[in-house]
């Protein structure tokens, strides 16, 4: 089926985006070019384009239609090709949850990015085009606003909240942590729900799903988690808890716990973040054992090949090192360190876990 067919077989019997349905009586089916009724599960291959070869490319989708009436949630993985942990989580989601037991229905895209993750690059191969810069798309585009198109308007837009997974750029490493925008209330009720620690707040880049969803009244959230080609397994644990704990505060699971995490940092991320970037080339080695450093704290060390000259950043203020470096050249302007500040009492709470063992995130390692 083409993306013309399809679009034009499937605006009349799609159900209204933004949780119209709750207007209705009961569960309903879950219409793409098909229909999964309440009670069933399919695992769905939807075309989205073609390659050179003029074969399809398909996107594999999971859709779990409860047997009872509830909100539509969306799961997105690898729109960046590369980005792998968010592919685990969806499919041990696809995996886990049975529809006798879902209040609405499930719909989890494994994999947005086919091209890119084929090629395990983070753009799509043509043109190194960004997929998630071209949403919501249009049918008569570039091809990376096609395939946008065709995964907003078949499977997005019937959603009424969503989870886009994503990790670090590679060659650089992240904090376990969501973006969100937190002066949308629906959006902070989710970013809550997620169960982070860290919440980077504000406004998605335009043409990004999180961006275009949530302007179109689907609330949205990006998981942003560790390193791009790994499985991280503590990661990907803590992803399946905080989308357990989503669909526990929207009563897709009703009686299921919504998790707090002990400790939340929202951090404005107009004001309270920066990047750390280098001023000289040269190699470099991190020098805090934790993600939390103080103000004044040596943070890394740039030297010169031949131990001449060596240049140490230290932290402008105290704060948690939510983005890291991995690969360890840099050249004048290199990003080093994401750096957010936090409060005296996070900082202690941190401490805290620090010092008992309990805080586990090392993102450098
Ligand atoms: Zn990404």
């Amino acid at each position: 089926m083409t993306n013309e067919d399809t679009t034009t077989d499937e605006v009349d019997g799609r159900r209204a985006p933004g949780g119209d349905r709750n207007a209705t009586d009961g569960p309903e089916p879950f219409r793409y070019e098909a229909e999964v009724d309440p009670g069933e599960t399919r695992h769905v291959r939807h075309e989205v384009g073609e390659t050179y070869l003029g074969d399809p490319v398909e996107v594999p989708v999971t859709v779990i239609n409860g047997e009872h009436d509830g909100p539509t949630v969306f799961c997105t993985a690898a729109i960046h090709g590369d980005e792998l942990n968010g592919v685990k989580v969806l499919q041990e989601v696809a995996d886990r949850y049975d529809p006798a037991d879902i209040h609405g229905t499930l719909v989890c895209i494994h994999v947005c990015n086919v091209p890119g993750y084929l090629a395990q690059q983070r753009y799509l191969p043509i043109y190194d085009q960004d997929l998630n810069r071209s949403f919501p798309g249009k049918p008569r585009s570039n091809t990376a606003e096609r395939m946008a198109n065709a995964i907003y308007e078949t499977f997005i837009k019937q959603c009424d909240l969503g989870l886009d997974f994503h990790t670090s750029t590679r060659g650089r490493t992240t904090m376990y942590h969501v973006r969100a925008d937190m002066a949308n209330p629906e959006v902070a009720r989710l970013a809550r729900a997620f169960g982070s620690n860290v919440v980077l707040s504000g406004e998605a880049d335009g043409g990004s799903l999180r961006s275009v969803a949530t302007t179109a009244g689907i609330p949205t959230i990006t998981i942003e988690m560790g390193r791009a080609h790994r499985f991280q397994p503590e990661l990907i644990e803590r992803g399946l808890d905080g989308v357990e704990s989503v669909l526990a505060e929207h009563d897709v699971l009703p009686g299921k716990p919504v998790i707090y995490p002990g400790w939340r940092r929202i951090v404005d991320a107009a004001t309270d973040k920066t990047w750390l970037r280098a001023d000289t080339g040269g190699l470099v080695e991190m020098a805090y054992d934790a993600p939390l450093v103080y103000e004044g704290d040596a943070v890394c060390t740039i030297s010169d090949h031949f131990k001449t000259r060596e240049r140490t950043v230290r932290a402008p203020f105290t704060g948690l090192v939510v983005g890291a470096l991995q690969n360890p050249v840099a050249s004048p302007g290199h990003p080093l360190c994401h750096l957010v500040s936090v409060d005296e009492a996070t900082a202690a709470e941190v401490q805290r876990e620090i010092d008992s063992g309990e805080f586990s995130e090392r993102p450098w390692v």
